[in-house]
């Protein structure tokens, strides 16, 4: 058993796909004997990931800013809600909590989440493994420009070790 988080989009406004890969990314990580860390809103696919977890059973962790618990709706059904004051601490207790990260398609808030926990692993300050997984090719122009910056020597290859990219969900399950 693992404490896994996911981040994911927080929009309303998503294609129904990308709310059925979030509500079943929940469900298996349960069905795993998982626990998932999140962020602790009901809204958009973060929300839809937390019902499929407590949906198979499982245990789920919330971690949200006390000025976003009316604008995520803060997920009081969660079996362990914890409010911080900072956004900031927010992440920082995110990745302390977890011990690995699944990263589904998301926005700006998802991207901000992947790039904090991914550039701590890149300079050492963890080794939890971290999984984006590029359903429908979502990452495709991130991970395009990934390869540029690094044969343009912005990053360092073993820097992007950090970081797993599988195509659908299954095959991030089977590394956790
Ligand atoms: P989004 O991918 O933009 O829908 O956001 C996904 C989640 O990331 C939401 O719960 C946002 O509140 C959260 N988020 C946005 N910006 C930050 C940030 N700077 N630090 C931590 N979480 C953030």
């Amino acid at each position: 058993m693992a404490a896994i988080c996911v981040f994911c989009a927080s929009s309303t406004t998503l294609a129904p796909g990308f709310l059925n890969l979030a509500t079943a990314t929940g469900a298996a990580l349960a069905e795993a004997g998982h626990v998932l860390v999140s962020g602790g809103g009901r809204v958009g696919m973060m929300g839809a990931v937390a019902a499929g977890a407590r949906g198979a059973g499982g245990h789920t962790v919330g971690i949200i800013p006390r000025q976003l618990q009316d604008r995520e709706v803060a997920d009081l059904d969660a079996d362990e809600l914890v409010v911080t004051e900072t956004m900031a601490d927010r992440k920082t207790l995110l990745i302390e909590r977890s011990d690995a990260f699944v990263v589904l398609p998301g926005g700006l808030g998802t991207l901000d989440e992947l790039f904090e926990v991914w550039t701590v692993a890149g300079l050492g300050f963890h080794p939890k493994p971290i999984i984006v997984v590029n359903a429908d090719g979502f990452y495709d122009g991130l991970l395009a420009w990934l390869d540029r910056a690094v044969a343009d020597g912005m990053v360092r290859a073993d820097a992007v070790k950090a970081v797993t990219v599988v195509g659908d969900l299954d095959a991030a399950l089977a590394l956790l």
